[in-house]
């Protein structure tokens, strides 16, 4: 049986907030606004969950910008994948997965160019097998064509099942029940209010990595 780990990206593997955050500093200071605004524009932010252009619309008009929200749109692009760090660990884990004989991608919802920028930059791309980001391939999670897509990239396929590690209830825990996946939810903090229907639940993915380990030498 082909062993298949299904990761998200934003919040999962990588801490995106933390991109946000940093990407948002400079920006206020480039743009010589007040520090106040960082924290305004974390909070307008919500966790990534607001569509780029609509985000980027409000800063053009709050802080009376010029220039079109297509450029700014543009800009961010380019820049958030330096501000995307991944820890050591995490990609260390990811490569004893894969030598543990499991098959390892990355599903993600997003712009195909920052998400592919953040793959690369933070070297996630050397330690999965495959990827499939929404944006390259005109299906969102929680559709089971995102998943599908990156089965067949790790050469795997979803019918022979397999984990969805991430911290999306809906997106993730809920699109990776669906196609009948074993499920772990990362737990940010942010989903008070909402059951996660998950078989584990863990606070990093560094834990998320060592249950799967454990189901292979359980078995
Ligand atoms: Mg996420």
């Amino acid at each position: 049986m082909t062993r298949l780990a299904l990761f998200d990206l934003d919040n999962t593997l990588i801490d995106r907030d933390a991109a946000f955050r940093s990407w948002a500093e400079e920006f206020v200071d480039g743009h010589g606004l007040g520090a106040e605004e960082v924290e305004r524009l974390v909070t307008l932010d919500g966790h990534g969950y607001l569509p780029r252009e609509t985000l980027l619309a409000q800063v053009k008009e709050d802080y009376g910008l010029d220039g079109r929200v297509e450029d700014l749109w543009a800009a961010y692009r380019r820049r958030i994948p330096d501000f995307v760090h991944c820890p050591p660990e995490v990609r260390d884990g990811l490569a004893r997965l894969r030598t543990a004989g499991w098959r390892v991608a990355i599903v993600t919802n997003g712009h195909a160019e920052s998400q592919l920028g953040k793959i690369r930059r933070t070297g996630l791309d050397e330690v999965v097998d495959a990827w499939a980001v929404s944006g390259a391939e005109g299906v969102r999670k929680p559709d089971r064509g995102l998943f599908e897509i990156a089965a067949t990239r790790a050469g795997a396929s979803l019918g022979a099942g397999g984990w969805m590690i991430g911290d999306h209830p809906v997106m993730d825990m809920a699109g990776g029940r669906a196609i009948g996946f074993a499920t772990i939810w990362i737990d940010r903090g942010g989903w008070t209010g909402q059951e996660p229907a998950s078989d584990h639940t863990v606070t990093d993915v560094t834990e998320a990595i060592g249950i799967l380990l454990s189901e292979v030498e359980g078995r």
